[in-house]
């Protein structure tokens, strides 16, 4: 019997297979993120052009034209969980006349599974080195072996830079610190100077070794459209709890650089991000001003995930949106400051309904519930 999301999905169109690439730490290349489409389609030492249209990939494609969805987690792509799929038929009868609506009406009526057309977009998640620490998780600043990078940069620099050469979108950094790879650094330094500028670049960094100086090494004038820095603070000591060893001091002058470049145009959007939590909620309004003051097109506030230290009917000791969270509630009155009601301000991934302004609130207890998980925090 099929359960409701196999009939959901049966009529729907996921354009992913068809034009992106999502590189991973082990080496296996895939459509999606691996929790969401577990199967790889090759291995990054494979010819871009033939993992592309590897056996797994057509298989894949004929997947999702034949609406079995068979190699797609339920669970765990978001997609189908907010059912976010159009359906097959919206699209073939759909009059948009831009190239992507009609390449993916010639998709739908050809079947074809194999592309003579490399892919649009492309996340490199293949180096997880990193210049800081993660208090949380426990874990270290991650360097990869010299021989390893090496390896890297032989079978990705020159083969995948000349493969995504007509992407519109390369996506490094949303795991690890690009400027911290020795691997992410020369394959920037191969894109940029084998590349025509056209902003495809969309750099994740915590910003720290961000500099002018690394900017104009690595020639990246014209290549990068976006750039989204963590900074997780307004308030040096908060900075340096959560960043340990680094200090805020550092960071702000590539911040303003950051937002020179912005100021000639150089970038499109430059966002800085805030994943909320109990040590830094309180300095949400000042990262605003902070934001703003450094040039910054926008905020983005984030939810603090670590579900892999939560058990079940508990929240995280540190996840003040949590409703359960003794802070939470002083969360929602920091969370009316005018300051953040803004529309360079996006706090959607908090998931909390509108404030209502001078609707009684629970008063701060400063302190911890008995429900939190102090595990590993
Ligand atoms: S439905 Fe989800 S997992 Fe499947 S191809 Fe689309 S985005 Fe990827």
């Amino acid at each position: 019997m099929d359960r409701p999301d196999d009939t959901w999905l049966s009529d729907r169109f996921c354009s992913n297979p068809f034009e992106q690439v999502d590189t991973q730490p082990n080496q296996d290349i895939h459509f999606c993120p691996a929790a969401w489409q577990p199967a790889a389609i090759g291995k990054l030492s494979d010819d871009p052009e033939t993992a592309w249209n590897s056996a797994k990939a057509k298989e894949i494609r004929r997947s999702v034209l034949e609406g079995d969805f068979s190699h797609c987690c339920r669970s765990e792509c978001p997609r189908i969980a907010q059912r976010d799929l159009p359906t097959r038929e919206e699209i073939l009868s759909s009059t948009d006349p831009s190239p992507t609506a009609a390449c993916y009406r010639e998709i739908l009526k050809s079947g074809k599974t194999h592309l003579d057309t490399p892919p649009k977009r492309a996340n490199l998640g293949h180096d997880l080195s990193s210049n800081t620490a993660c208090p949380a998780r426990g874990t270290a600043p991650v360097q990869m072996k010299k021989y390893d990078a090496d390896r890297l940069d032989w079978i990705v620099n020159e083969p995948y830079g000349r493969f995504l050469s007509k992407a519109e979108r390369i996506t490094i950094g949303r795991d690890g610190e690009p400027f911290a790879s020795r691997h992410f650094l020369n394959f920037l330094k191969a894109y940029c100077s084998g590349t025509e500028p056209r902003k495809t670049l969309d750099l994740h960094t915590n910003g720290l070794l961000l500099t002018e100086a690394v900017w104009n090494r690595l020639d990246l004038w014209g290549h990068v459209g976006s750039v989204h820095v963590s900074v997780d603070a307004a308030n040096p000591e908060t900075y340096a709890a959560l960043r340990p060893g680094r200090k805020l001091g550092q960071l702000m002058p590539n911040l303003y650089f950051l937002g020179h470049l912005r100021r000639l145009k150089a970038v499109d959007v430059y966002r800085l991000v805030f994943v909320v939590r109990q040590e830094n909620y309180a300095e949400m309004p000042d990262f605003a001003r902070l934001a703003r003051r450094v040039g910054a097109t926008g905020i983005l506030f984030q939810r603090f995930r670590d579900q892999r230290m939560v058990q079940e009917g508990t929240c995280h000791a540190v996840d003040v949106v949590d409703p359960r969270h003794a802070d939470h509630d002083q969360l929602r009155l920091i969370l009316e400051d005018p300051v953040l009601n803004a529309p360079d301000v996006d706090i959607e991934d908090l998931g909390l309904p509108p404030v209502r302004i001078g609707a009684p609130r629970a008063p701060w207890s400063g302190g911890m519930s008995d429900a939190f998980v102090q595990k590993g925090v």
